[in-house]
């Protein structure tokens, strides 16, 4: 088991997204991850080992503002536990960010599809086939980022719980999950998202458990960014 973490809205991402991490350390992890949009541009740290060494590692590597985040604990599956291989997921436009509890069983034959269309990776992951899949999708068949999300998860086998973001339209978080346990709280004009709600108990009791199968599009009806 590992965890995610998201926020989107008017208060700063990092401490929410940070402590939402630590509260999931009970799941279990070898890695963990943050990103973070700052209106501007994505802001991405990740490494190896615990969620303290993420901390001591943002704080010597990253300004922390932003109010979209989303983070990971990642417990290996698919490569070694390495920086490297430790989510966020960049595709290779640099536009999408994803992260990923659960795995993608076919994601061989994805991936040599992707490579052969000119795709290149940089970790073992499976996980960053499918931030690609996603991001071929999109361009190609020239849908949003949530449609995309569900096409991509239609040629997926396997289990996972999801949350992505586009760069270029930092309104929104999509999230998926089949398997894998997802929940959002609905604040007043923010979205938190967390494989448990005791990431953001103290700022909503409106929670929401997606089902067996299931996808969404958390979009804010005002952008914090304008
Ligand atoms: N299969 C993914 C990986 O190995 C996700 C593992 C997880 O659930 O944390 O990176």
């Amino acid at each position: 088991m590992c965890g995610i973490v998201g926020y989107i809205g008017h208060r700063e991402a990092y401490p929410i997204v940070l402590n939402g991490l630590k509260r999931l350390e009970y799941r279990g992890y070898d890695s963990a991850g943050i990103a973070l949009y700052d209106g501007e541009k994505i802001k991405l740290c990740k490494t190896k080992g615990k969620v303290a060494d993420l901390e001591l590692k943002v704080s010597k590597e990253m300004a922390t503002i932003g109010n979209l985040g989303i983070g990971h604990t990642r417990w290996a599956t698919h490569g070694e536990p390495n920086d490297v291989n430790s989510h966020p997921h960049y595709s290779n436009s640099g536009d999408l960010v994803l992260i990923h509890n659960g795995i993608i069983e076919n994601y061989v034959v994805l991936k040599k599809e992707l490579i052969n269309r000119g795709y290149t990776f940089s970790s073992d992951t499976d996980t960053e086939v499918l931030v690609n899949l996603i991001e071929e999708i999109k361009k190609n068949e020239n849908v949003k980022l949530g449609k995309a999300v569900q096409i991509a998860l239609n040629e997926v086998v396997g289990a996972y719980a999801i949350a992505v973001f586009d760069r270029k339209k930092p309104d929104e978080i999509v999230v998926a999950k089949l398997g894998s346990p997802l929940a959002i709280g609905i604040g007043d004009n923010e979205f938190f998202i967390a494989s448990d709600a005791s990431p953001f108990i103290e700022f909503t009791n409106n929670a929401i458990y997606l089902e067996a199968v299931s996808y969404t599009h958390l979009t804010l009806p005002t952008t914090p960014y304008v």
